[in-house]
C-alpha cells in the first residue's frame, strides 16, 4: 500500500517547487481584472498560448465590459475563432460583460457567488480569479492539477472538487496563494500526461506514483520538457537562468499592448 503524504511530505514538496519558481504567474496575457476574467474564461479547453494570440488583438479593441458589450457577439467570435468552441465563448463573453454592467457597476466583484453567477464561469474560473485578481488562496483545479494530484499521491479524489477539497485540507497557509501556479506548472512542463518527465523531476522522491518514467536520465527522458520545465527542475542551487521562452512571449505580447499586461500577481 502507498504511504500517504505526511505534514512533511507536503511541506517539503511545496518547499521544493517554491525554490525552483518562487513567484509563479499565469501565463495568461491579461491588462486588468475584467480581461483576466475575460482570459480564463476564453481558456476552457484551449492553451493559454492559443487565447495570447487571440486577446492581443481583442483587448486593444475591448479591455472594459462597456467596450466588450459594444462589439457584440460577431466581432468578438471573430477575433477569437482560433480557439474551441468560439462561438459560445463569443456568446458568453459578451452576456457577462453586460451582466457586470448591470449588477456590479462594470466592476469585477470580489465574491465567488456572484462571480460564479456570470455567464460561462464556473467554479474553476471564479477560483482564478479570486486568486489572481484578488490575491485570495483559492485553488483552481484544472486537468493538469487534477492529474498531478491525483498522480503523486497528495490529494486523490475522482472530481475536481474533490481534489480542490483534499489540496485546502492539507496545503500549508504558507504556500496556498501559489500552490495553483506551481502545480499547474509542473503539470504542464514536468507531470505532462502522456510520459511524465520524472527522471528530471524535483519532487520525484515524494511522489507516490507508480508508473514513473525511469530514474536513468536518458534524451528521450527529459524530451519535451521545455526550457521552463528544465528550469522548474533544474533552478534549485543553479544561478541566475536566461528567462525561459514561455516568460518572453508573454513579455512581448504585454509590450506589444502598452505593457500592462500581467498585471500584479499574475
Ligand atoms: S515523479 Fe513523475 S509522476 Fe511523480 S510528480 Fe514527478 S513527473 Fe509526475
Amino acid at each position: 500500500m502507498q504511504r500517504s503524504f505526511s505534514k512533511q511530505d507536503v511541506e517539503r514538496f511545496f518547499a521544493l517547487l517554491r525554490r525552483a519558481e518562487p513567484e509563479p504567474k499565469t501565463e495568461l496575457c491579461y491588462l486588468n481584472n475584467f480581461t483576466l476574467l475575460v482570459a480564463v474564461v476564453l481558456s476552457a479547453q484551449a492553451t493559454d498560448r492559443s487565447v495570447n494570440k487571440a486577446t492581443a488583438a481583442l483587448f486593444a479593441l475591448a479591455d472594459t465590459p462597456d467596450k466588450m458589450a459594444s462589439l457584440g457577439e460577431e466581432v468578438v467570435a471573430h477575433h477569437i475563432r482560433t480557439i474551441g468552441l468560439y462561438r459560445t465563448k463569443a456568446k458568453n463573453v459578451v452576456a457577462l460583460s453586460r451582466a457586470l454592467l448591470s449588477r456590479h457597476h462594470g466592476e469585477i466583484p470580489h465574491d465567488r457567488a456572484a462571480l460564479e453567477a456570470l455567464p460561462g464561469v464556473g467554479r474553476k474560473t471564479a477560483n482564478v480569479v479570486l486568486n489572481t485578481a484578488f490575491g485570495e488562496p483559492t485553488i483552481a483545479v484544472d486537468t493538469h492539477i487534477f492529474r498531478v494530484a491525483n498522480r503523486t499521491g497528495l490529494a486523490r479524489g475522482k472530481t475536481p472538487l474533490a481534489v480542490e477539497m483534499g489540496l485546502e485540507r492539507i496545503v500549508p497557509s504558507v504556500y496556498r496563494l501559489h500552490a495553483h501556479h506551481w502545480l499547474i506548472l509542473h503539470g504542464r512542463y514536468v507531470c505532462v500526461a502522456r510520459r511524465p518527465h520524472c527522471p528530471v523531476c524535483i519532487v520525484r522522491e515524494l511522489c507516490r506514483f507508480d508508473g514513473k518514467t525511469p530514474e536513468a536520465g536518458t534524451p528521450e527522458d527529459t524530451k519535451g520538457t521545455g526550457r521552463r520545465g528544465n528550469r522548474l527542475q533544474q533552478r534549485a542551487g543553479a544561478a541566475k537562468r536566461t528567462a525561459p521562452k514561455a516568460k518572453a512571449r508573454v513579455k512581448k505580447a504585454n509590450a506589444a499592448r502598452g505593457g500592462a499586461g500581467h498585471r500584479k500577481d499574475s
